[in-house]
């Protein structure tokens, strides 16, 4: 397989460690030489992954290496990878799962006055607001590839879709980056959830 397959791996353990990729919950892929998509093959139980379980795909989404089949979210990802991603994850974990439900209604959620927003790409203070479009789910993920393309062509700038009742899709320009803004993303959803069990108007972060 192509690329540096075990680094995605340690990424994969990683996320299932932290709880951010339960069970057989979660893809994760990276753009290799090609250039073509590494990305975890369809359940894949992520405590025990190994490189056996990666397939890669060109930008096509047709399958040309591993004996696996690649993740029902492999559109996802490529379209992602269209917009420049070079690695994309997706994680379901408790905290980005209840943020999802909180703003599905709204279809978007607001970061705002966080310190640990600079954790993201190209942030350098806590004044910025970052716009997390929130899409429906579906179990077609072609419909879910073009719900994202559409919310990406809406806020260029964002670095992490919410899937309600479902997950957070979050990418990089390296495999680093991408999983530095899934910890940062989980921080924050954390905060904000938490944020709403504390008295009423303790904590505004709107
Ligand atoms: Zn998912």
């Amino acid at each position: 397989v192509a690329g540096d397959p075990r680094a995605l791996i340690e990424t994969v353990r990683r996320m299932y460690a932290r709880g951010w990729a339960p069970g057989t919950g979660g893809n994760m892929s990276v753009v290799v030489p090609g250039p073509r998509l590494l990305i975890t093959a369809s359940g894949v139980d992520k405590r025990v992954a190994t490189v056996d379980d990666l397939v890669v795909v060109g930008l096509d989404g047709v399958q040309v290496a591993g004996t696996g089949r690649p993740s029902a979210e492999t559109a996802v990802h490529l379209e992602l990878v269209r917009w420049g991603a070079k690695a994309v994850l997706h994680a379901h974990s408790v905290w980005n799962t209840l943020a999802s439900l909180l703003a599905a209604g709204r279809g978007q959620l607001v970061l705002h006055g966080l310190e640990m927003l600079k954790g993201l790409a190209g942030v350098d203070t806590h004044e910025h607001r970052e716009v997390v479009p929130v899409v429906a789910n579906h179990q077609d993920t072609t419909v879910l590839a073009r719900a994202v393309h559409r919310v990406i062509a809406e806020h260029p700038r964002c670095h992490g879709v919410l899937v309600a009742g479902h997950g957070l899709y979050t990418w990089g320009a390296s495999l680093v980056e991408a999983e530095r803004h899934v910890e940062i993303f989980e921080f924050l959803f954390e905060v904000l959830v938490r944020a709403k069990e504390l008295p009423h108007g303790t904590v505004d972060l709107s």
